[in-house]
């Protein structure tokens, strides 16, 4: 049987056998834990607390009352060690709370399961999903309550839980499909009572099969008839909003638009397995499943970790590095961001670390492009990627607009089939963020 996919893509090796038979195993942080106030998509944090301060699991450091965005909570109970500024994951410094865990992991007083969960008012889940700090935990980070509050004139007609994960390497989400099966099945149920008229489908790539298979029983047996899992070719990047919306639903969906303009609304199996433990359980969502992998690792893992613990702590807990990384990831080879440091917090993005040595990081010198055309056939979107990277080192941020630029998803899908190893998606990351900081400036005179 034909499975649903896409136009374009690719089909990179998965390398996801190092950590697919890997058990989340919890990881305790030990000493300080620091807290970016910047995790998500929309307004950034600014501190609430400050030096000195007691919190516990779940007391809020920071907040925004804007509507796109979502507070920042303690992961452990301790004291408020700093506000400062400190490096995070994309190689910046910003503003962080550091806390000394206590090591006692005490739970915030307000933090409680929702009273009659079962027959409260929807509304009362987007209420609790926000003060949880739950966003999109696939890396998107857009917060989850904006997503669940859709224009009322939009008819959501599909609720897709995304567990995918095409990125290679990566097993986070493929491990917890397997092990948080019924939180994800039920937080499913509990977000489908916001959109009554819904379809709920669970989307994976055919590779994850006994995700496929626990998941399936799971539905069969909670009697849910109005969800399905339904698996998904095997293709890059299969699990991009664009590329899941056409490949479940038929529809053309344009960049610009939001999923819920066309009745969708995509949310990541963690994401899900969160609304759950956050309505039922009563808890904040205030650590992640990382797989720490790579070739330079000797024993890499799936590790659940509080936000805030250090990275270089994740790969000290499996062995440290048996080679010399060349290159360390945050997030999977295709769409992850190089790090300057392993010593910078796990946020709520953080899917991955991927360490990998000089074979395998397979760095090459840049040549001329050679007008084969692969980075084209390879663009999901469309686009013209050998073009498009020249016009941003000319600064012809106008052209590359005008020639779509700023539908890129930054798949890296054309980096990846360069045979001369131009820096395609590098140069539409570069073109998309000049633009953008263009139409900021332009916006505010
Ligand atoms: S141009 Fe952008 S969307 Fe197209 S393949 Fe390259 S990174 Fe992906
Ligand atoms: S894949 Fe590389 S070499 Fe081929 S056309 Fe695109 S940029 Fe040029």
């Amino acid at each position: 049987m034909k499975l649903p996919s896409f136009w374009g893509g690719i089909h990179p090796p998965q390398n996801k056998e190092l950590t697919v038979s890997e058990s989340i195993v919890s990881y305790r942080p030990k000493g300080e834990l620091v807290f970016p106030m910047s995790q998500h998509i929309g307004a950034p944090c600014a501190p609430v607390v400050a030096k000195g301060d007691r919190v516990f699991v779940g007391t809020r450091l920071g907040n925004n009352d804007a509507f796109v965005s979502a507070p920042i909570l303690s992961s452990v109970s301790g004291t408020v060690k700093d506000v400062t500024m400190r490096l995070t994951p994309p190689g910046a410094f910003e503003t962080c709370v550091v806390v000394e865990d206590d090591g006692k992991n005490e739970l915030a007083p307000e933090w409680k399961p929702l009273e009659n969960y079962q027959t409260a008012d929807p509304k009362e889940y987007v209420k609790r999903i926000r003060d949880a700090g739950i966003v999109g935990f696939g890396g998107a980070t857009f917060p989850t309550a904006v997503k669940l509050s859709p224009p009322p004139d939009r008819k959501i007609r599909w609720l897709i839980v995304n567990g995918v994960e095409c990125e290679p390497y990566l097993n986070c989400d493929n491990r917890l499909m397997q092990e948080g099966t019924e939180k994800i099945v039920q937080g499913l149920a509990l977000t489908m009572r916001l959109f009554p008229e819904a379809e709920g489908v669970i989307a994976i790539e055919n590779n994850k099969p006994e995700a496929i298979a626990i998941l399936k029983d799971a539905v069969a047996k909670s009697g849910l008839n109005n969800v399905t899992v339904q698996p998904l070719a095997v293709k890059y990047p299969q699990g991009a909003e664009k590329m899941l919306i056409e490949a479940l639903t038929g529809q053309e969906f344009v960049i610009t638009a939001l999923p819920a303009d066309v009745g969708c609304i995509i949310l990541n199996v963690r994401t899900v397995y969160q609304i759950y433990s956050a309505i039922v359980e009563g808890l904040p969502a205030v650590t992640r499943v990382v797989t720490v992998t790579g070739d330079a690792v000797a024993h890499p893992k799936n590790i659940k970790a509080p936000q805030g613990t250090m990275i270089r702590e994740l790969i000290d807990l499996c062995g440290g590095f048996k080679e010399q990384p060349v290159k360390i990831l945050s997030g999977g080879p295709m769409m992850g961001l190089s790090m300057r440091s392993i010593d910078v917090p796990v946020v709520k993005g953080t899917s991955g670390i991927l360490c990998l040595t000089a074979k395998s990081a397979m760095l090459k010198p840049i040549r001329a492009c050679l007008r084969c055309g692969r980075c084209v056939e390879a663009c999901p979107m469309g686009l013209v990627p050998t073009v498009l990277e020249p016009l941003v080192r000319a600064r012809q941020y106008k052209r590359f607009e005008e020639e779509g630029g700023m539908n890129c998803i930054e798949c890296g899908s054309c980096t990846y089939m360069c045979p001369a190893n131009r820096p395609l998606t590098q140069g539409c990351r570069d073109g998309k963020a000049s633009v953008t900081a263009m139409r900021r400036k332009a916006a505010a005179k």
